[in-house]
């Protein structure tokens, strides 16, 4: 006979990275955790992108501080920023393909040297680099982002490697823009990284303007692999340069990760991250809607986005149902995700809840 009690007082939600959130009191911290070092002069006290298309790349002769990138987007609303500078460039010069040397393994780091503290209620600020590692099958290298170390530079190590350096030095890191890199065995490389380095965090599931939307695929077959097991959260970011864009490639604050604050600090944004306690967002040509709260109970998952058109679904990659409540009852996917709309491409994606 079917034990129909089998369910009976367990949460159908094994994994939920939202269960011991206040939406009531947390703080949404809007944060940046790949972006880099101004290239050309940009206005603090604007929250479009800079600089305008007409202005040449490199094109003002002097270096612009980061100081000016934190304040632009501390006026735009963010209170956590990593400068995650490329491994090869340093104090505003290039060396890609350079053989390594000593002063290129630094990171954008202290903000001190700028003027800028981080004191309460300030810019919360987390030290980081775009870092590189070889990938078999993958032809050039593959970045990966370092967060909370002093590491500066890969050394030319596999992608394993300087995640596990990462890892020795106390970080955690994500990929960006996984949807950049021909994949010609499967997702075998990510998965070996992410069986063996628990902080390599997840993947970027939004980068500038949508620039790779194969991320979420990615992203998707990850979660499916893995399962509850080792979750892979998502990660947005701008990614952005300070360089001159045509109007539809813009990047600044177009792709953002939301995080729910315990405690504002780096040790608690670096928390939040591990936990998965954040959504992200991506602006499109409007803006992405807040999400309130996101809740289980009564076999129910719900999302509150009062600003949202539509909320659809996912699970284990397809769209499953649409609307802000979803009954579990009839889902038997790995996990479920949800995605919040708003107009012009406007979407806000909640981390997955792993299924029992
Ligand atoms: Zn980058």
């Amino acid at each position: 006979m079917r034990n129909t009690r089998s369910r009976a007082g367990r949460s159908p939600v094994a994994v939920n990275p939202y269960a011991d959130i206040d939406w009531e009191t947390t703080d949404q911290c809007l944060s940046q955790f790949h972006l880099h070092e101004p290239r050309n002069r940009i206005d603090p006290e604007s929250a479009t992108h800079d600089p305008s298309g007409e202005i040449a790349d490199g094109g003002d002769r002097e270096r612009p501080s980061p100081g000016d990138l934190i304040d632009k987007y501390g006026f735009a609303g963010y209170s956590a920023l990593a400068v995650t500078e490329h491994e090869y460039y340093v104090d505003g010069t290039k060396h890609k393909g350079d053989p390594f040397f000593e002063d290129l393994d630094v990171t954008s780091w202290p903000w001190s040297q700028w003027e800028r503290h981080g004191g309460a209620g300030d810019m919360i600020p987390i030290q980081g680099a775009e870092l590189r590692g070889t990938v078999e099958g993958i032809d050039g290298r593959h970045d990966i982002v370092s967060l909370g170390t002093d590491l500066g530079h890969g050394r030319g190590q596999s992608l394993l490697q300087v995640a596990t350096e990462i890892d020795e030095r106390d970080g955690v890191s994500f990929l960006p823009h996984p949807g950049r890199y021909p994949q010609p065995e499967g997702l075998n490389a990510y998965v070996e990284l992410f069986e063996r380095v628990d902080t390599v965090l997840g993947v970027e599931a939004f980068n500038g303007r949508d620039r790779y939307p194969g991320c979420r695929d990615i992203w998707d077959e990850l979660l499916v692999e893995f399962g509850s097991r080792r979750p892979i959260w998502a990660f947005a970011n701008d990614d952005y340069h300070a360089r001159p864009r045509s109007p539809e490639n813009e990047r600044f604050d177009r792709s953002r990760t939301v995080l729910l604050l315990d405690e504002r600090s780096p040790a608690g944004v670096i928390d939040a991250l591990r936990a998965g306690r954040s959504y992200i967002q991506y602006n499109g040509d409007g803006i992405a809607p807040a999400i309130d709260s996101i809740t289980v109970g009564d076999d129910r998952v719900r999302v509150t986005s009062p600003a949202a058109t539509s909320v659809r679904w996912i699970g284990d990659g397809k769209p499953i149902a649409s609307g802000a409540t979803l009954s579990l009852g009839d889902v038997s996917t790995t996990y479920v995700r949800a995605e919040a709309a708003g107009s012009s491409g406007a979407v806000s994606c909640t981390q997955p809840l792993f299924l029992s």
